[in-house]
């Protein structure tokens, strides 16, 4: 299908940044502000036009989603809905920007850590100078037991981000936790409630039993495969 030209001035700001970016630019590929601003010298507002097609799905990178992106330079990652089609243009498929309050909230509720890497807001990486770690906030696509397709909001360092989308199968992570142990779901609630992994019971035995002399390892050793002594 050929599509309608993005110089054609019957249509709206959004509608003329989704086309040009289809056919001057391409998936996958960079431009700059000033590359759109010189493509649309009559509109102000583009900038925000463009920022617009994200509520349709469409996925333009800047460099704060993207450290490899220069500053000036944003990327046109995936296209989202044909808002040029008649009635499209209405079917937001989902809001990917959120308030202040939300992006706080989805902050306080993951104590804000990035959830990958456990790094907190403001802190250095320690492996590449002088970095220092940026939170934002990813759409996670989460399969649910039942089969069904959810996004929630997880809280994402900026590195954690830029290396590619994860997916999580809550229906396959909640048949494992099924097929736990009672003394295993014991030690996970316990990681679980304090966020961190703390040293539990199997841990402090081991940490015990290797510090013992032959005897008393054997001893131990007997115990667990429940031979008599
Ligand atoms: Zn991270």
């Amino acid at each position: 299908m050929t599509l309608p030209s993005w110089q054609n001035e019957k249509f709206g700001g959004k509608i003329r940044a989704a086309l040009w970016l289809e056919t001057e630019v391409g998936e996958g590929n960079t431009f700059t502000k000033a590359e759109l601003r010189k493509a649309f010298p009559e509109s102000a507002q583009i900038d925000r036009r463009l920022r617009d097609l994200r509520d349709h799905g469409w996925r333009i990178d800047t460099s704060r989603d993207d450290p490899a992106l220069k500053q000036q330079e944003q990327r046109y990652v995936t296209k989202g809905a044909e808002v040029w089609l008649p009635g499209q243009a209405k079917v937001a498929k989902h809001k990917s920007s959120l308030s202040a309050a939300q992006r706080a909230k989805v902050w306080q509720n993951d104590n804000f850590l990035c959830r990958t890497c456990g790094i907190g807001a403001g802190e250095p990486y320690g492996d590449n100078g002088d970095v220092l770690s940026q939170l934002n906030i990813a759409r996670r696509k989460v399969v649910l037991a039942d089969g069904t397709v959810d996004h929630q909001m997880v809280t994402e360092c900026r590195r954690c981000g830029t290396r590619g989308e994860r997916e999580i199968d809550l229906g396959v992570l909640l048949g494992q936790v099924a097929g736990l142990s009672a003394l295993e779901k014991e030690v996970l609630a316990g990681w679980i409630e304090a966020d961190q992994r703390t040293q539990g019971t199997l841990e402090k035995l081991w940490g015990h039993y290797r510090t013992l002399p032959v005897e008393s390892r054997e001893a131990v050793r007997q115990a667990t495969s429940g031979e008599d002594k």
